[in-house]
């Protein structure tokens, strides 16, 4: 070291403004995780929701979702958080899962995503790699991301290398199987009213007509060139959805989403090829090892990956290289506050998924205009967790020591 006006790296490390200046040489190495905060976070729904799975006995209505939450601190003072989810069952279990391999975070280089990611894995490789224990990871893993982008200045879709500044949006909370239909039709007008570009229905009625006349009621209500979608989340046989895909090719839908068991490979990929209308899936599945078997057989038109079901941003992105090498559209599910970025980084235009459901969270909204949802200019995923976040707080556990 020849010169003493550069600071140690160390001093600029523990400055509070550190992440709104460029680091110093080696400083991006030097950094370690010294805390660990899990908390379990119970959001209630103002209405019990019902898909097709309801409709067909196979699940009950929702009434909340359930949030695995990770908080992580670095010596340095940089800070990230990240989340999973479970929808009826599994909150529990994740919790337990992360508490359990989270203490190997900590003395790690934050910085070191794809290694922790390993070690998180094979902590709990026991249990496997897809599933439940992969969705705790996602938590940690997330978490490491908007960290990385928090401390270099940049939203993380900036962090990641954006394609664009804003992703085409649609709305899939107001068209629910339980909505009446003509609450469907005001809801779509307020969505489209709000920004929001498309409208997404839920279909799969026990009577298929009621289908054809709820999607009618709607493609007749809103301006023709409004796209529509439809979601079965899974709950046609391969012949009812191939008679369905044929009655709904003259609706000029943008997709038609789940209409078979999440892992009937062959069936999604037989409609793809003899229907127009392009065919989208993924949502359940929980790896990028089931992904791939869809991907291989053309299942899908549209992928529609779920970073916190597949275990984070991390897998998330060697679903993408896999999807832009066979130049699929993706359209993320869910978790828009996570997959926005995730989309705005991906070469080819997509789609995501608008769930105001997450907004009482956290402090910051995200702004959809002209059918767009937009990345802000807050680094990181650009989210704070919200008091009322706190206060639906039912667990946590913690790892290290706070610097
Ligand atoms: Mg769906």
């Amino acid at each position: 070291m020849t010169s003493t006006a550069t600071p140690a790296p160390t001093s600029a490390l523990a400055h509070p403004d550190a992440a709104l200046r460029a680091a110093q040489p080696g400083e991006a190495t030097i950094d370690r995780i010294a805390h660990v905060a899990l908390s379990s976070v119970v959001l209630p729904l103002a209405t019990p929701i019902s898909d097709a799975k309801v409709l067909t006995g196979r699940q009950k209505p929702m009434t909340e979702v359930v949030f695995l939450v990770a908080e992580i601190t670095t010596e340095g003072g940089h800070t990230g958080i990240g989340f999973s989810y479970s929808k009826r069952a599994g909150g529990p279990g994740q919790f337990a899962h992360a508490s359990e391999i989270g203490p190997v975070l900590v003395g790690e280089d934050p910085s070191d995503i794809a290694k922790i990611w390993t070690k998180l894995t094979w902590a709990g490789a026991s249990v496997g790699r897809s599933g439940l224990a992969t969705q705790a990871i996602a938590a940690y893993d997330v978490a490491l991301w908007d960290l990385k982008a928090k401390r270099a200045g940049l939203p993380l879709a900036k962090l990641l290398g954006s394609h664009r500044d804003s992703v085409r949006t649609y709305n899939t909370s107001g068209g629910f199987l339980h909505t009446p239909i003509e609450q469907v039709i005001e809801n779509a007008g307020a969505s489209l009213a709000n920004g929001i570009g498309a409208i997404k229905l839920k279909v799969g009625q026990p009577d298929w007509r009621t289908d054809i006349a709820r999607v009618t009621a709607v493609r007749e209500a809103l301006d023709p060139d409004v796209p529509l979608m439809v979601d079965a989340n899974q709950q046609w046989d391969r012949a009812t959805a191939m008679r369905m895909g044929r009655i709904f090719e003259s609706f000029d839908l943008v997709w038609i989403e789940e209409p078979l068991d999440a892992y009937d490979a062959e069936g999604h990929a037989n409609l793809a090829r003899s229907l127009d209308t392009p065919i989208a899936t993924g949502e359940m599945l929980t790896s990028v090892a089931e992904h791939m078997r869809l991907i291989e057989v053309g299942a899908a038109d549209i992928v529609q990956p779920d970073a916190p079901r597949i275990g984070g941003i991390t897998p998330f992105l060697k679903l993408a290289a896999l999807a832009e090498h066979k130049q699929l559209e993706i359209a993320p599910h869910f978790a828009m506050e996570i997959h926005l970025h995730l989309a705005a980084a991906y070469p080819i235009e997509p789609w995501v998924e608008h769930f105001d459901w997450l907004a009482p969270l956290f402090d910051e909204h995200l702004e959809t205009r002209d059918g767009r949802m937009y990345v802000s200019d807050r680094p990181g995923l650009g989210f704070t967790l919200s008091e009322q976040a706190r206060a639906w707080t039912v667990a946590t556990a913690e790892f290290g020591r706070r610097p």
